[in-house]
């Protein structure tokens, strides 16, 4: 079970972005990775191609799960993500403050 969807909130835990936070825009569950909006940006070299200069583009790079934790839309805090399995459907939880964070939708 995946732990992040898109639009979760996420505090970065290590890494050069630690301490920031952003939104998931894109979850990668085979790689256990996510990417965060405006997090892990590396910057693209385009080469000039035919009469199309050439450019720079600044694009987020996904972050391992590992180096994120959700922000609590209830407590508003980092926190592990838990699973109430009691209910249905199964139910994400904080694990600070016991608040239901959302409902797991399988794909
Ligand atoms: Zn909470």
């Amino acid at each position: 079970m995946f732990k992040f969807k898109i639009n979760d909130t996420v505090q970065i835990t290590a890494g050069k972005d630690k301490g920031r936070s952003g939104k998931i825009i894109k979850v990668l569950p085979t790689d256990q990775k996510v990417l965060v909006e405006g997090i892990n940006l590396y910057k693209k070299h385009i080469k000039p191609k035919g009469n199309e200069a050439g450019t720079i583009l600044t694009l987020p790079r996904a972050i391992s799960v590992a180096s994120v934790a959700l922000i609590c839309p209830s407590c508003s805090k980092p926190t592990r993500v838990g699973f109430d399995a009691s209910q249905t459907p199964k139910v994400r939880v904080c694990h600070k403050c016991r608040q239901i964070i959302s409902s797991v939708t399988k794909k």
